[in-house]
């Protein structure tokens, strides 16, 4: 097949870009090495294709908001979850306690309010928090076909410094938005973003979203058909933190990106691709993967408002 060696060459021709910095808030990313580069496509009939350092493992981070949110909806419905958090661009920082006036619910699940309501919800009422946890590791592994682990550094080191995202889980629970202990939340949410993935498993992951919840090479249907749509159009509006609208403009991939350096795609009913570069740019997206992705986009005909 020749799409290996023109994933090679698309690598080389980002190669030379050098802007942006590793997320520096932890050492673990701060100390990346930044010449890291890899890019994995995989197609909805189970074809993997990869480049580039595609065997090195990094931390899932933000990458995983759209599989909780995916498992939020299959676990407690739709109605549910909408309930608690909305599907609005919020246009602020990831970071920002962005709430719904009125509601209070925050604007959507890809920035850190609702994605820390979005954990909460997983496994249904009822559930631990080592359940939730195990529920989204298992999940993420069946997409992934393969069992992931985490990186334990990042969890560790993420834990100790979420100052942040324990504000923010506070004002979760005093707004009524979540019902369990805010620290139960914040650490299960650390280990969820502390998952450690390559950019294969990533676009194994991103194709059966594309597959409509079937993982494309064991066949299985891990998530529910219907969650998926909705997962789908999050991503499209808000996956991109505050540079959403440009991406779906030059890029035209539904996508979420995490602070590690990875980006993923899931084109509806054709494939799922993954880059990975530590180096973000300022809206915090990797700055090398962007560049890949447009190009991906632009040679393969892949944007989404195309007309054929
Ligand atoms: N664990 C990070 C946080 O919540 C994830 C950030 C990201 O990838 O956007 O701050």
């Amino acid at each position: 097949s020749p799409v290996p060696d023109y994933l090679a060459d698309v690598l080389d021709a980002v190669r030379s870009i050098d802007d942006g910095a590793p997320a520096d808030y932890i050492e673990v990313l701060a100390n990346a090495d930044t010449s890291r580069l890899a890019v994995a496509l995989a197609t909805v009939d189970g074809e993997v294709y990869a480049a580039g350092d595609s065997d090195v493992a990094f931390s899932i981070q933000s990458i995983s908001k759209p599989f909780a949110y995916a498992a939020a909806i299959e676990d407690v419905g739709l109605d549910a979850v909408l309930a608690r958090i909305g599907v609005e661009p919020s246009g602020d920082a990831f970071n920002e306690l962005s709430l719904e006036d009125g509601t209070h619910r925050p604007m959507n699940p890809m920035i850190n309010a609702g994605a820390l309501a979005t954990h909460a919800l997983v496994a249904g009422p009822e559930a631990s928090g080592p359940q939730r946890v195990e529920r989204l590791r298992a999940l993420m592994s069946a997409m992934a076909g393969r069992e992931l682990g985490y990186d334990e550094a990042v969890y560790e080191a993420e834990l100790r410094d979420a100052h942040r995202n324990r504000g923010l889980a506070h004002m979760l629970r005093a707004g009524g938005i979540i019902d369990a202990e805010p620290e139960t939340i914040v650490d299960g949410y650390v280990r969820q973003c502390a998952v450690d993935v390559t950019v294969r498993d990533l676009a194994l992951m991103a194709a059966t979203l594309a597959n409509a919840g079937v993982q494309p090479l064991t066949g299985r249907q891990v998530i529910d058909r219907a969650g998926v749509r909705q997962v789908l159009s999050v991503m499209t509006t808000c996956g991109m933190y505050d540079a959403a609208g440009d991406w779906v403009s030059n890029v035209g991939i539904p996508a979420k990106s995490g602070v590690a350096g990875g980006i993923i795609g899931a084109l509806p009913g054709q494939l799922g691709l993954a880059v990975f570069s530590p180096k973000l740019d300022a809206h915090g997206n990797s700055a090398r993967g962007v560049a890949v992705c447009e190009r991906l986009s632009r040679d393969m005909g892949l944007h989404m408002m195309d007309v054929s």
